[in-house]
């Protein structure tokens, strides 16, 4: 761009800007040309858009400096913006195109407030397409951004082009619980939030630039208040506080060592509950525990004290356990499953109702393959409603048992587990727990054996398949602990398209395959080997130095995990013989294992 050209276009934003007051009615319209940092593109009438790709890096410092930008000759004052983002598709190709990933952001001194464009963006079909959003700056605004939310640009070539930004200021917001909006907001010092009005009920996300724990308190209308503690992830670097209000937001009070004095609040749409999906079908039961059932185990040998047998960490005794699970649901799931069963694992595939998989259960199965859920579609449910997201974990549980004809224990979170609360807690959580689920997946955590494992209900990876060498770093730390537990995922349609990325691939599986000591097992066979250990209970009804009898009993369990994973246990020294119901069984380094 030539001096000339940023002369003049500064001259005509000070003339487009200078006729913006602090009075209402008057709307500031920014269009493509009037942009820099982006990629400006000719539509036919010979109207101008701009969008973001790989070119645009080239004029940054860094990767994270790229946006679409307007620098505001005079600042905006301080107060409520009506704002609209209107996009444009490019001729030809109206159908290949979405909007995806780009956010909008008002920058002050003190912060920047964002709205977030991918969540909330409903695409229509008639053009041109409008992104709504009100946002709210306690400071004056000097830029206007359009952002990308990922780093990497290659992303964005499928998104939109936006024509222009508009923003008026405006004395209230026009909010309900199905609008869009972003606050700034600046703290007291007693760690209250100066709230500009009440605001409407629905999903939030608080972000706030702490560094110390913190408790915040959300108070609404309705007298109903709950609190959540600050995240910090394994960096310790701040996250998002994610919840729902029932009513509208009165006060935010943060108890902390570090006050913010600054803070943001988002608010997404909260799309209406549809219908529930197969409300006619019925989760399967999986557990009665006011039906106990027992057995009769014979120890027999020499010199016997009368101990009942013990629980090992992991089945017969084995070190480490191994899993690996795959998500999403694609057509390459099969040559994925082929390879881990010929290497004797025992993947988990996570499905969502539309994918290709759900037409091969299965071979899958057929492979050694466990068939869990990620949700009927592919949300996040920390942004979804707790209604919703207690219907995304219900209806897919139901789709997979009625094609499989039996029960359904594993999941995996679509876009990784975070927590987000309503006045009763964590709802996600419950919203799995409540489906039934077992166990479920979330992204990479660290090291786990047996004991350490935490809540399964948010159990972490060692990592994504990709990233080999902290694999290996994390393969080798595992293998250090007894009872250790080596997790890795992916999707199968990263692995490649060539068969010699098919076959690094399979190279690298096998780096982890045929271990004398580990236990190869789908997500679903650990949870229930763990229940296992946490349930059974073993009673000593006669011991004689010659033969000790056990009674062992736990609550009922479905037939098909029950036999999915036998009962495995240690027996005590000087036990030649071990009789299960009548039946003698293969007595192996010390261990036998039991079937039901
Ligand atoms: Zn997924």
């Amino acid at each position: 761009m030539s001096y000339l050209k940023v002369f003049f276009l500064s001259f005509f934003l000070v003339a487009t800007i200078s006729s913006v007051s602090a009075q209402e009615g008057k709307k500031l319209v920014l269009t493509a040309e009037q942009s820099s940092g982006g990629k400006i593109i000719d539509l036919s009438g010979g109207k101008k858009a701009v969008t973001m790709d790989k070119s645009c890096e080239a004029s940054s410092a860094k990767k994270g400096d790229t946006f679409i930008e307007w620098k505001l000759q005079e600042p905006l004052p301080a107060g409520w913006y009506h704002g609209i983002v209107e996009f444009c598709t490019k001729e030809g190709e109206e159908k290949s195109w979405f909007n995806n990933h780009l956010g909008v952001s008002l920058v002050t001194a003190q912060q920047t407030i964002s709205v977030n464009i991918m969540e909330n963006f409903q695409s229509r079909k008639d053009e041109p397409q409008l992104f709504e959003f009100w946002i709210y700056s306690p400071f004056p605004t000097t830029v206007a951004r359009i952002t990308p939310v990922y780093d990497d640009l290659w992303k964005y070539k499928r998104t939109y082009p936006v024509a222009q930004l508009s923003l008026e200021q405006v004395s209230q917001p026009s909010l309900d619980a199905s609008k869009v909006a972003s606050i700034g907001l600046e703290m007291k010092p007693d760690g209250t939030a100066n709230l500009p009005c009440s605001l409407p009920p629905g999903l939030w996300m608080l972000k706030s630039p702490l560094t110390k724990d913190c408790t915040v308190t959300y108070e609404g209308e309705d007298g109903k208040s709950f609190q959540a503690n600050y995240p910090f992830d394994q960096w310790k670097r701040p996250g998002s506080v994610y919840f729902f209000m029932g009513s509208l937001l009165k006060k935010l009070t943060f108890k902390t060592p570090a006050m913010s004095k600054i803070a943001e609040l988002q608010h997404s749409i909260s799309r209406e509950q549809k219908e529930p999906l197969l409300a006619d079908v019925e989760l399967m039961k999986v557990i009665d525990i006011s039906k106990t059932e027992s057995g009769q185990l014979e120890l027999i040998g020499s010199g016997l004290t009368g101990d009942a047998p013990s629980f090992p960490l992991l089945p017969m005794g084995e070190k480490t356990a191994v899993l690996t699970s795959w998500d999403d649901g694609k057509p390459d799931d099969l040559r994925c499953a082929e390879i881990l069963n010929r290497l004797g694992y025992r993947p988990t595939f996570f499905l969502n109702n539309d994918n290709p998989a759900m037409k091969f259960l299965d071979k899958l199965e057929g492979m050694n393959g466990e068939i869990g859920s990620h949700c009927y579609h592919h949300p996040s449910l920390y942004r979804l409603t707790p209604e919703r997201a207690a219907e995304e974990c219900v209806s897919m549980r139901k789709v997979l048992e009625k094609a499989l004809n039996h029960p359904v224990i594993s999941f995996s979170y679509p876009n990784g587990y975070s927590a987000s609360y309503d006045v009763e807690g964590d709802y996600v959580l419950k919203a799995v727990k409540a489906a039934g689920y077992w166990s479920c997946r979330t992204t990479p955590g660290y090291v786990t054996t047996v004991d350490t494992l935490g809540d399964l209900m948010t159990m972490k990876t060692d990592g994504f398949f990709g990233n080999e060498k902290d694999l290996d770093k994390k393969w080798e730390e595992t293998r250090a602990k007894d009872g250790g537990i080596f997790h890795f995922w992916g999707h199968s349609w990263q692995i490649g398209k060539t068969d010699e990325q098919w076959k690094k691939f399979e190279n690298f599986c096998a780096k982890f395959a045929n271990c004398p000591d580990a236990w190869y097992a789908s997500q679903g066979e650990l949870s229930i080997w763990l229940w296992l250990r946490n349930n059974i209970k073993m009673e000593v009804t006669e011991k004689t130095p010659a033969k000790v009898a056990v009674k062992i009993s736990r609550p009922w369990i479905h037939p098909y995990l029950s036999a999915k994973r036998p009962i495995s246990l240690k027996v005590p020294d000087g036990v030649t013989k071990v009789v299960w119901q009548g039946n003698e069984l293969p007595v192996s380094n010390g261990f036998v294992e039991l079937k039901w």
